[in-house]
């Protein structure tokens, strides 16, 4: 059997879990364990050690032991946070090609994905073995203020490892899954996500089974690191006060300080006063070892912890501002994160949301469970569609009968309470299909971009060789948008359309060339563009007041005609008159009332659940999720004088795409790249640069007169692709996408070789 699985790749702690028999859980380890440490150690005899032996060899061999990639995965060498970062880490950092970020040990050099790839091939054979079953693909998780690169890179990871991607979800979003998945409530959430690295906060409307985001705010360098570092800092200065040594001035031991200041900040969670002692700080008269002994109390963690806790609130007010939200709004605050086991972060979250945080899955695990049920989602979809002939009666059904579904949409009715005490995620019975299908193609990785600024020719793409004309000006003609979602958008997602609509600044250029200013902004009504906007169109429009809709026959990834009975609630089932499956025995059931039962008796088409549920667990049909994402951060291309025009809003749902027309400003041009970044800043330098986009093969003609629709898409991965067609002849266009700092394909698979061959431990 090949199972499927969810990975929470974390700063620290990465966790994989697996949807079962209706029952999300986290993988143990076979001590037991389901924290699998985000750390690799190279040891001296060659093999590679990962997780919890090679986080004991941090201190013993802490130049050989890395850990923290996740703060740098995705980022440049020249970056604020890798400079950082390599002036603190013990372990070595190099610049490599393309301005990737690399770790040097014992005389090798990985980068950055190869270090992560490590990491998700532990987890993955951590899940083989509780699984007893080969396990080739997975869903992986990322903060939902992952930007492109970082996105991509976490990909190239799970790809060195051998793992095909079925989907990169972002973190809250699977929390939230975990937390709702299966409930049948109608709620509004808060995910309050403070791990060791980074602070997330996203807000969420849960709706039956839909999940849809109204905003997302982070900061990616906050996190309980930050707390050990404020901690370790204290305890520096009383080493220089008590022996005239600052423990600062060696990275080695300053290393040490902050993992005994993190196991002092995990004793305070639960006790009052920690007292710890570091050993041979530095040598006293005669040599003799000078050991440090350092009492802190919660109340003065507090104090050095607050202002880093305060700052978390700033992200949660930004994302409440961009959903025009208060706190009022909202019904449920869920805790996610290590650092949200912290009393002060508790009472905080308390205080400032007015309702007390809700943890009853535990906040390690949570993420890996809502990863897990995706998962299993996307891959029953690809099974169904592979594999199973669709049934007749269903088939004739799905044809004749456009939109009757499976399942409802969400409705009025009292909100049952939340599930308390589960220490395990139980649902009555999952359906195999997702908001959208799995990526069936092989992965190909976008293009590597060898240097900025001022940017060399990239390596060049297969296809016609291109000309040696020098690229020139494109400017921008106009602008068309189709942002995939229907009306009824959340507030900011309006504001986004409404920036996504507004005329581009003055013109595009390659940076250094002067030019003109043509600008006709061309701006297309918005158009549902697959089964499951509809679904989210309809859900949106929706409201308590409103009966439910019946789902339509399909939803993307599973076509109207391959729509498969099991899927289908129980009157489906009769009518299809299909044999049952043997059931086994353990299959759990749920007990109390089914999502079903939400739906009232006046749709006809689905007949409500009983409160008692004693139909086997698989028969049953909870919808499938409908995650409704968005993308943290504004999408931009370069203009002249380095500006941006920004083409797609933050917080624009995903899949969406937005089409720029651009005319060529010289004579007989045939290539132009036009730099792209994300981020909030108006100037484009301010932003993260993404890579370049080159267009190239152009057909050659006076100035003026080609004009090239460019098509910029973000896809539910919120990664970005783009594609180019030439209005007047109506043909494709070369574009290619040359990403900062990853590997081209056929270094992909040197990294992959490189990587299968290591002994790992
Ligand atoms: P995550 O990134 O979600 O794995 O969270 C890791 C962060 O949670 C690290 O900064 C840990 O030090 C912190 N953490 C884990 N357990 C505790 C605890 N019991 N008390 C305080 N912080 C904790």
């Amino acid at each position: 059997m090949n199972e499927v699985v969810g990975i929470d790749l974390g700063t620290t702690n990465t966790v994989v879990g697996a949807f079962r028999n209706g029952v999300a859980s986290a993988l143990p380890d076979e001590d037991g364990r389901t924290l699998i440490p985000s750390v690799v150690s190279f040891h001296p005899n060659g093999s590679v050690l990962v997780g919890r032996p090679a986080r004991d060899r941090r201190t013993i061999d802490p130049k050989s032991t890395v850990y923290s990639v996740k703060r740098l995965i995705g980022r440049s060498w020249d970056t604020e946070e890798v400079k950082r970062a390599h002036a603190r880490l013990p372990f070595d950092m190099r610049e490599g090609p393309g301005q990737a970020a690399l770790i040097a040990v014992r005389g090798e050099t990985y980068t950055l994905p190869e270090i992560s790839a490590f990491v998700l091939r532990k987890a993955r054979t951590v899940a083989e073995s509780a699984l007893g079953s080969s396990v080739e693909r997975a869903v992986i998780t990322v903060p939902a203020n992952f930007n492109d690169l970082q996105r991509a890179a976490t990909k190239v990871a799970a790809r060195v490892a051998g793992l095909e991607v079925l989907r990169i979800l972002n973190e809250p979003t699977a929390a939230a899954l975990a937390y709702g998945y299966g409930k049948g409530t109608s709620e509004r959430l808060a995910v309050y996500d403070f791990g060791g690295g980074t602070f997330d906060v996203t807000l969420l409307d849960l709706s039956n089974n839909v999940f849809e985001v109204l905003a997302t705010a982070g900061n990616t360098f906050l996190g309980g690191d930050d707390i050990d570092l404020a901690i370790a800092e204290r305890m520096a200065d009383e080493a220089l006060r008590q022996h005239r040594y600052d423990p600062r001035e060696d990275p080695i031991l300053f290393d040490r300080f902050r993992l005994a200041a993190e196991e002092l900040k995990h004793r305070l969670s639960t006790e009052q006063a920690v007292t710890t002692v570091v050993r041979e700080v530095t040598h006293g008269a005669g040599g003799k070892a000078l050991d440090l002994t350092f009492t802190l109390t919660r109340r003065e963690l507090e104090e050095l912890a607050g202002p880093i806790v305060e700052q978390t609130f700033d992200t949660c007010r930004d994302a409440l501002a961009v959903a025009r939200l208060t706190v009022g709004d909202l019904d449920q605050v869920l805790l996610v994160g290590g650092s949200t086991r912290i009393p002060l972060v508790k009472r905080r979250v308390e205080e400032f949301f007015r309702r007390a945080g809700e943890s009853h899955l535990s906040p390690d695990e949570v993420v890996a469970m809502g990863a897990a049920i995706q998962a299993s989602a996307l891959a029953g979809a690809e099974r169904r569609k592979s594999a199973i002939p669709p049934p007749p009666a269903a088939a004739r059904r799905a044809s004749t009968e456009p939109g009757v579904g499976r399942g409802t949409l969400p409705g009025g009715g009292p909100r049952p309470p939340a599930e308390a005490g589960l220490g395990r995620l139980r649902l009555s019975s999952m359906v195999d299909a997702a908001e959208s299908g799995p990526e069936t193609k092989p992965f190909e990785p976008r293009q590597r971009l060898p240097t900025r600024p001022g940017l060399q020719p990239p390596a060049r793409p297969p296809g016609p060789v291109p000309t040696t004309q020098p690229s020139g000006t494109l400017l921008g003609l106009g602008s068309r948008a189709r942002v995939k979602t229907g009306a009824g958008l959340g507030p900011e997602a309006e504001a986004a359309r409404a920036d996504a609509e507004a005329p581009p600044p003055a013109s595009f250029s390659a940076p250094s060339e002067p030019s003109e200013t043509h600008v006709t902004p061309v701006v297309a009504a918005p158009e549902p563009s697959s089964a499951l906007d509809e679904v989210t169109q309809r859900y949106r429009e929706s409201s308590a007041e409103v009966p439910p809709t019946p789902w339509p026959g399909s939803i993307e990834g599973l076509p109207p005609n391959e729509v498969d009975p099991l899927l289908e609630p129980p009157r489906a089932l009769d009518e299809a008159a299909l044999p049952l499956p043997e059931i086994p025995d353990d299959v759990p059931t749920r007990v109390g009332s089914s999502p079903l039962s939400q739906a009232p008796p006046s749709s006809s088409r689905l007949r409500p659940a009983p409160s008692v549920l004693s139909v086997p667990a698989p028969l049953l049909s909870v919808p499938a999720p409908v995650l409704v994402d968005v993308t943290p951060l504004t999408l931009s291309v370069e203009t002249v004088g380095g500006y941006c025009d920004a083409l797609i809003g933050r917080n624009t749902p995903v899949p969406c795409d937005r089409t720029r027309t651009f005319v060529t400003a010289v004579d007989n041009q045939t290539t132009v790249r036009v730099r792209v970044g994300q981020g909030e800043s108006a100037r484009f330098g301010e932003n993260t640069l993404l890579g370049e986009l080159e267009l190239s093969a152009l057909r050659a003609a006076p100035r003026g007169k080609v004009e090239i629709a460019v098509t910029f898409a973000l896809d539910t991965n919120g990664m970005l692709d783009v594609s180019a067609r030439d209005l007047a002849t109506g043909h494709a266009t070369q574009a290619q996408l040359y990403l900062v700092g990853l590997p081209g394909a056929r270094e992909l698979e040197g990294l992959a070789a490189r990587h299968a061959a290591q002994r790992t431990g």
